[in-house]
């Protein structure tokens, strides 16, 4: 292809260009046919989402992505530029990308007729072909279809193929590409019309002139479902040129969350120390984000993100490696209490309930954290005997850890402290394994014990015994009543 420079090799070539989803179509084909990978780097997909992606390109479909935030959706998307041909013809210098054997614009159409055969052709790569917005309530018809000057429009007389005026927005732009609109309910209903009016006829009213635009376009989208669906928030014609609606979700399973999270966290600190990271709190780490989705503190409709758990991650590392390069440590291996150091990471990625507002943000991280520990550490010492490990606090012992505590200080700290040991090797040690190792097993296995309440932590005394159960007496200056007030006929245990 990159011998042909002329319009006049261009027709001697045979080559013809096809609409774009017929491209993406033979593209797609072509790969099932030789059995390579679809949407590298999508993980967890392969049996809901891939499958259905897949009926739609082959259908032709413009088509619709609906799921929550993290999801990947975005990514899927920029996914299809793999499915166009790795370039296209097209006159040099065109805004709407016209194909020399076919051009749309009047300034094209001129060019092929005075030059002929001569007109240089240029190759336009697929990566210049995907064109993505993302929707907001102002954006307007300039921005996605484009402008004209009405006086200029005036003085030219301009009847319905006359575009020698216009300024294109982002839609002519994609012309013989992907077009991706991100968040679609947020697009005012106006534009809707304009996009429906191109996609449909192939013409629009700009100012009052109306514009032809035969534009060639593969139309994808983005949307929340419960906004989606609302009534109203799409006009009825758009949603019925939008072929299929695929819905895409979280991880279904931790593994798969973890290979993502895996993927996608920067882990790996190139150039500084080395970094080893326990499967456990990678498994703690994920397991916070499948907590904070089914906590009823949290709301479900605008989801938790997978890159909660990312980020989460990349400050876990971030905090191992600050303690490391302070302790003078030749390795970074975070430990399950360098969770608590990411809340940044957490809380700002989901929206409270009411009931979880009361708690604040922090505190309902925190929660979430202890249950995440609770969890991953139940999965794997179930049927473990601790008691020994117990007994030795609820004899008065302490452990003034925290998370700066040098990993060999952890280790010798805690060697008095019987069977301690035998259970950090259970969280998978290897034999001689390195002191920050073994620091994070133990610290593992003191924050499982914690979150199982079995003993506490408190800044001041680090590790102890657990609290008393509290049976607590009222004191004489206190109403004996219970303590929480119930409001008759009502579940809530609050006023509001
Ligand atoms: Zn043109």
């Amino acid at each position: 292809m990159a011998a042909i420079h002329t319009l006049g090799e261009l027709r001697q070539s045979g080559r013809h260009s096809r609409p774009v989803k017929q491209e993406i179509r033979d593209n797609l084909v072509r790969k099932l046919q030789a059995g390579e990978p679809l949407f590298p780097g999508i993980i967890g997909y392969d049996e809901t989402v891939i499958p259905q992606l897949v009926n739609a390109i082959l259908s032709r479909h413009n088509f619709i992505l609906l799921g929550l935030r993290g999801q990947a959706k975005s990514r899927i998307l920029r996914g299809l530029v793999d499915l166009l041909d790795a370039q296209i013809p097209v006159v040099p210098g065109c805004e709407i990308h016209d194909d020399p054997l076919a051009p749309l614009c009047a300034s094209c159409r001129t060019r092929v007729a005075t030059e002929g055969d001569e007109m240089p052709i240029a190759w336009l790569p697929r990566e210049a072909r995907f064109v993505e917005k993302l929707a907001t309530p102002d954006v307007t018809i300039a921005d996605m279809v484009g402008d004209i000057d009405p006086i200029k429009a005036a003085q030219a007389g301009l009847n319905l193929a006359d575009e020698l005026t216009m300024h294109y927005g982002l839609l002519p732009r994609a012309n013989r590409g992907i077009f991706a609109v991100n968040e679609l309910p947020d697009l005012a209903g106006k534009i809707q019309v304009g996009l429906f009016n191109i996609l449909q006829e192939g013409d629009v009213q700009i100012k009052g002139y109306p514009i032809r635009l035969k534009l060639d376009v593969m139309l994808v989208f983005t949307a929340n479902p419960e906004d989606y669906t609302a009534r109203g928030k799409i006009i009825t014609p758009l949603k019925d040129r939008i072929g299929s609606e695929i819905r895409t979700h979280y991880p279904a399973t931790r593994g798969n969350a973890m290979a993502i999270t895996k993927q996608e966290a920067w882990t790996d600190r190139s150039g500084a120390l080395p970094v080893d990271v326990p499967e456990y709190v990678r498994e703690v780490v994920e397991e916070v984000a499948f907590q904070a989705r089914a906590d009823r503190k949290i709301d479900k409709r605008s989801g938790v993100s997978q890159r909660l758990p990312i980020t989460t991650l990349e400050l876990v590392v971030s905090n191992a490696e600050r303690r490391a390069l302070a302790n003078k440590e030749s390795v970074v291996v975070p430990r399950v209490t360098d969770v608590y150091a990411a809340l940044p990471s957490i809380t700002g990625k989901f929206e409270l309930e009411y009931e979880g507002e009361l708690r604040g943000a922090e505190q309902v991280a925190r929660d979430l954290i202890r249950s995440a520990v609770g969890n991953v550490f139940s999965g794997m010492f179930d049927g473990v005997d601790t008691r020994t490990v117990v007994e030795w606090f609820d004899l008065g012992g302490s452990l003034p850890l925290s998370d700066t505590t040098p990993a060999s200080a952890v280790v010798t700290e805690t060697r008095n402290v019987q069977g301690l040991r035998d259970l950090a090797d259970q969280a998978g040690l290897a034999k001689g394994a390195s002191a920050p190792l073994v620091a994070a097993a133990i610290d593992f296995v003191l924050e499982g014990l914690t979150a199982q309440k079995k003993i506490s932590r408190s800044d001041e005394r680090g590790y102890a015994a657990a609290e008393a159960a509290p049976r607590r007496q009222p004191r004489r200056d206190e109403p004996m009543i219970d303590e929480e007030i119930r409001i008759p006929g009502s579940k809530k245990k609050y006023y509001n």
